[in-house]
């Protein structure tokens, strides 16, 4: 089987290719000209285009299913060399404007939110994408490899600015060799130049793993994925908290590097009459003492057997209120992409059962 070039970094690619300056070339072929095939890289001997045709693949996965949201949100279905798939999304988070004149003031800009594994170990009880299981980790070129399809599918130039979440399908923090590798072939000025301050990695809370990114100082975002606010219900919710507790997590963050300007986002997945009361929203405000906060309260989607509901306006609101009139920061996530079922694993489960029902 042929290798995938875009797990290799301009440097282990140099190693292979001499001189070395033709690692460069071929990654701006690859990222900034997204072409589809070695034969088009045309600064390139036609020996080494053989070689590197012969050797590697530059797409390592297809795309299998994508659905539009009326929010202008689009889901990617992608497949991958062993018949597995993973799930994306392209979130245009704000339209581009023009002045009076009709002159562009600024771009849309978008977000990508892209899967770390194929499947997850943590079995959240909340979680579609639990359900399935696990099955492997992506390797770093797989995860880069979204981003470009993406970017590629829907013309973004280049040049054009977007920022990632680690927010699909996965744990990152349970592959974390191949995610720090795609936060750093990301960040690749001959590559796709998105700087680690534009990704954020999102967590169930691997405390040691925490630890361990902190460490490695990327200068990445980070997202605790928290939901609870007391250890019972949390452990209800994401099994994970038995091993690593809220208070382990709270120390792990008090540790990692964070930009001056930057703060660290807790997503709170509101459910109805399960986490939805002022109670919790005090306990919370307490929790996050001394830490450069920003929550973001998400509303449950959900799901075909899902045992929680969609909680109440209202009560997200006055959730909201509570928190900032008690000196948090606070943002309630549009639920985007609703009606394509943008929220983690629920494209690739709805797929499945779309499958079944012809097959059956
Ligand atoms: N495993 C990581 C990253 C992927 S999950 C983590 O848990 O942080 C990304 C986000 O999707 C998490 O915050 C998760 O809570 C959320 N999510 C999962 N199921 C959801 C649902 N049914 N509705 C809304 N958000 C959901
Ligand atoms: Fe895994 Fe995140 Fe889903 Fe939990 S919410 S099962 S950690 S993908």
């Amino acid at each position: 089987m042929k290798k995938n070039i875009l797990d290799l970094s301009k440097d282990e690619l140099a190693e292979f290719i001499i001189p070395s300056f033709r690692a460069n070339q071929i990654y701006q072929w690859i990222y900034h000209k997204y072409v589809d095939s070695f034969s088009q890289m045309k600064n390139l001997p036609q020996d080494l285009r053989e070689k590197l045709e012969a050797t590697y693949t530059l797409c390592p996965l297809q795309i299998a299913k994508v659905e539009t949201s009326s929010d202008g949100s689009k889901k990617y279905l992608f497949s991958l060399h062993d018949g597995s798939t993973i799930e994306s999304v392209l979130l245009p988070m704000k339209k581009e404007s023009y002045d009076q004149e009709g002159k562009l003031l600024h771009h849309t800009k978008f977000t990508i939110c892209i899967s770390s594994q194929v499947g997850c170990k943590i079995g959240c009880s909340f979680c579609l994408t639990a359900k399935g299981g696990f099955k492997r980790n992506l390797s770093a070129g797989e995860i880069v490899a979204q981003v470009l399809a993406i970017k590629k599918d829907n013309n973004i130039e280049q040049n054009r600015r977007v920022n990632i979440v680690y927010m699909g399908m996965g744990e990152p923090l349970d592959n974390i060799s191949n995610v720090t590798k795609a936060v750093t072939l990301f960040a690749d000025l001959d590559g796709l130049a998105i700087a680690p301050r534009r990704q954020t990695i999102s967590t169930s809370g691997l405390s040691s793993q925490i630890k361990k990114l902190g460490l490695m100082d990327l200068g990445i975002l980070l997202a605790i994925s928290l939901h609870a606010v007391d250890d019972t219900l949390r452990a209800k919710l994401m099994p994970i908290n038995k091993a690593y507790n809220i208070e382990s997590i709270i120390n792990a963050i008090r540790e990692f590097p964070i930009d001056a300007r930057k703060r660290v986002m807790f997503e709170y997945l509101v459910m109805k009459d399960v986490n939805d009361d002022i109670a919790s929203a005090k306990k919370l405000v307490k929790l996050l003492d001394g830490i450069k906060a920003k929550v973001n309260l998400i509303y449950f989607n959900p799901h075909l057997g899902s045992e929680y509901a969609r909680p109440l306006e209202k009560d997200v609101v006055a959730f909201q209120e509570y928190l900032i009139s008690h000196g948090l920061l606070c943002t309630i996530r549009q639920s985007k992409g609703l009606d394509i079922s943008a929220a983690c694993g629920q494209l690739k489960e709805k797929t499945k059962m779309e499958i079944d029902n012809v097959n059956h």
